[in-house]
Parts: C-alpha cells; structure tokens; sequence
C-alpha cells in the first residue's frame, strides 16, 4: 500500500497569506505545505480530509480515480473542499462512499445542504454516507481502525492501517488509545509549533508522544509557518523523527 502526504500545513496552510516570515518566503519547496490530507492506495483509493486544498491536491497528485473519502473531523480545513469529488462522480459515473462519525455527518449534512436536499439540483455530488463508530471498518481490503484523539475537548478521529497510524489534530490521547497505536512501525502525529497551543500538540509534545509510542519512523504533519523553516527544524529532531512535506510516499 502506499501513502502519500497531499498536504501537511495547519489550517491556514503554508505560507499564509499575506505573512513575510521566513518560512513563509522561504523557496524550499517542503516549506509549501496544502491542508493536511493524505491518499491511501491499495485495492481501493482513499482520501483522508478533503480540506479546502482537494481540487489542487487531487490535480497535483494526478489521483485518476477515488473510492472513498473518510475524514478525522469536521473542521473547515478537513472538509471545505468535499465539493470537488463531483470531478469523481462524473468520470466514475457512481457516487462517492464518504466515512464520518454521526456528528460530523450532522456538520457535513449542514455545510453541504444541498447535496442531501430531496429535490437536487442536477450536478451536484453524490455520496453515500457511511458512519464510523470506535469499531474497525473495512474499504475494500483496506482495514481502518479508528483511534480517538482529543482536540482540547473535540473528540477527533485517527485511524490505523495495519502498521500506518495517522493523526492530524491531537492535544491529549488517553491510554486506552494509545494501545491501539502501540506497535505502528510508521506513526504520523501533528507538531504545529513551538509555542504552546489549546487543541494541538506543540513540537516538544510531539516529539514526547513519539518517543512514548516508539515506531521505527514518526512524521509530523499539521505544521504552522511559526513551527520553523523545514530545513532548520530538521536538524532539531531526534533520529526515527522528521517532518513529513507536501509529496512526500510511504510503503506500508
Ligand atoms: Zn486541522
Ligand atoms: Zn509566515
Ligand atoms: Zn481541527
């Protein structure tokens, strides 16, 4: 299976607007980073979030056909984009299977009204809306085991794949989840920046929660312009750890 970073950016991505930080003037291309989402590829295609980068990810990425989209929650920066899977249903001729717990279906169902109106406007997107519990739900043969994050007090959902264990927006994690992430060989953890944070994990809590999980590899993703230049940070972090960028494949 293979996984590919579409974005690795916080919410306002990198750079941010208007801002003339050195991150977000900087010309390495790992310091451009989209809304965090990620694309599974095995027997079926996944996406993971489609924040308001979808279009640009999935046209970046050259994705030619997706099965499913399945999101952590219901943030703008994970859903926004949900609009743009149409491209999808139009080549594909089928609706798309959309994974969410009920209470992002009920944000999703608001955001997107139209789309589960009982009259429809003819173009719109068509899903088929599929709940996610704390059980383990099958895409094709691909096996999603739900992992619950706290983002300050929104419960949001992470999920592992076999040996792939991928969270966007924690700050806390209980110990009874942090045994269904116990022995990933590859963990992906959000580190937004130095400075301490309400609803997400700082670089030296990340760092402390990956050294408490001990995967051979861990990457951070949900990255702010303030966390530092892609190059500088790296040389700050232990050895097993990197920054995950934009592009970026893994081999699960
Ligand atoms: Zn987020
Ligand atoms: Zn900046
Ligand atoms: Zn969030």
């Amino acid at each position: 299976m293979t996984i590919t970073f579409l974005g690795t950016g916080t919410s306002q991505g990198v750079p941010v607007i208007a801002c003339g930080c050195e991150v977000c003037t900087s010309s390495d291309k790992r310091d451009k980073r989209l809304r965090s989402s990620i694309l599974v590829e095995g027997d079926k295609t996944v996406v993971i979030d489609s924040g308001p980068d979808f279009r640009y990810q999935m046209l970046r990425a050259n994705v030619q056909h997706l099965d499913a989209l399945v999101f952590t929650h219901e943030h703008k920066d994970h859903v926004a984009g949900m609009d743009d899977i149409r491209a999808f249903n139009y080549k594909q001729n089928s609706p798309i299977d959309v994974w969410a717990e009920e209470r992002v279906q009920a944000a999703i169902k608001r955001e997107f009204h139209y789309i589960f109106t009982e009259f429809k406007y003819p173009g719109i997107p068509q899903v088929n809306l599929n709940t996610i519990t704390n059980e383990p739900f099958l895409i094709g043969d691909i096996k999603f085991t739900p992992i619950e994050v706290m983002h300050y007090k929104l419960p949001v959902k992470g999920f592992r794949i076999n040996n792939f264990t991928y969270i966007t927006d924690a700050k806390t994690i209980s110990d009874s989840e942090k045994e269904l992430i116990k022995g990933s060989s590859i963990l992906v953890i959000n580190a937004l920046q130095k400075q301490t944070h309400i609803s997400h994990f700082t670089l030296e809590e990340a760092i402390a929660f990956a050294q408490e999980i001990g995967a051979e590899r861990t990457y951070f993703t949900h990255i702010s312009h303030r966390l530092g230049r892609h190059e500088d940070i790296s040389k700050e972090l232990p050895l097993g750890i990197e920054l995950a960028y934009d592009g970026l494949k893994l081999e699960i």
